[in-house]
């Protein structure tokens, strides 16, 4: 999750690289756009407040790019800030958006753009709400709505930290977050969920498109590389937060739950313990655990643990890796 520190820093030093770049002369820009959206994008303007619906949107999707599509924000991020302009929280990914120095109007502020095509799309500021606590101020004009075909599903099976760095590797899946689900406490803390007295577990949220890989697929993973067979025990690591559990959100993910369970009860000689239960909610992990592994390569948990793991799961699913 960015935080102000964070905006800062790229605003001052340079911003992460973006997926790509899409790059178009003025005169291309303009036969593409709108007017208003050209004046807005291309030549920093800044719409009127309350001049879009936009702002007291607050169904599901995503928030993308008007100029180049990229996606931006997600609607969980966005909230009602009262200024007149639609806010969020959070970008989609790090590298989405890119922040620079404005010090037009006789003040310093940090201007948001489209990473992949620089369109201006507002400014950024430290007053929003928690746990991120920015307010990215944007024009509504300067974004366009567009329905996500991606799905999330949360499973747990064990430390996180394991799990997550398992299906980032797959294909099809474009974000994996640390959490905790399934217990009595909100907003648990790691140091409360480690106790095993608040009914959390240690789980991932996975964010996929099911073009690319199916809740069946994803459930085949869950059952391989983990072992579902222990209850409330991973290897060394036992208790209740680390127990097997797949949550649903539908009656289509329940049966595709259980059906998955049964056909790979024919692998394990001791029954499957795996818990299916509704998901209620899911609270992102603090920020350490994160990229776990990616970060913490060389730790001694990430070589003696996940490396083996990661190892078995690569050879075992060799065709759904991303390149
Ligand atoms: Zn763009």
């Amino acid at each position: 999750m960015l935080k102000w520190i964070d905006v800062v820093k790229f605003a001052s030093v340079g911003n992460p690289v973006p997926d790509t770049r899409v790059e178009k002369t003025e005169a291309e820009w303009k036969t593409i756009l709108s007017p208003e959206a050209f004046s807005i994008t291309r030549l920093k303007g800044t719409e009127r407040a309350h001049s879009s619906d936009m702002c007291s949107f607050f169904e599901p999707g995503i928030y993308a790019c008007v100029c180049c599509g990229t996606l931006l924000f997600d609607g969980d991020e966005k909230f009602e800030s009262g200024t007149g302009w639609p806010s969020f929280t959070q970008p989609v990914k790090e590298n989405a958006i890119a922040y620079h120095k404005d010090s037009t109007f006789g003040m310093v502020r940090i201007e948001a753009l489209c990473n992949t095509c620089d369109a201006h799309l507002g400014h950024v500021f430290p007053d929003g709400p928690k746990p991120s606590g920015l307010r990215y101020c944007m024009n509504a004009v300067a974004l366009q709505k567009v329905e996500s075909r991606e799905k999330k599903l949360t499973l747990g099976g064990g430390c996180f930290w394991c799990t997550e760095a398992v299906f980032t590797l797959l294909k099809g899946v474009s974000k994996v977050e640390s959490g905790y689900s399934g217990g009595k406490i909100d907003n648990p803390t790691y140091r409360e969920i480690c106790s095993g007295m608040t009914g959390h577990a240690e789980v991932i949220e996975i964010t996929y498109n099911p073009d690319e890989i199916t809740v069946e697929d994803l459930l085949r993973i869950h059952l391989s590389t983990h072992n579902p067979t222990t209850l409330n025990r991973q290897g060394a690591d036992t208790g209740t937060q680390y127990r097997s559990i797949i949550f649903y959100r539908s009656e289509e993910e329940k049966v595709a739950a259980q059906n998955i369970i049964a056909e790979m009860q024919e692998v394990y000689d001791a029954p499957i313990v795996t818990e299916v239960k509704a998901l209620e909610q899911f609270y992102k992990a603090e920020d350490y655990h994160q990229d776990y592994y990616s970060n913490n390569a060389e730790a001694g948990y990430c070589q003696a643990v996940i490396d083996p793991k990661l190892q078995k799961f690569k050879q075992l699913f060799k065709d759904k890796l991303k390149a």
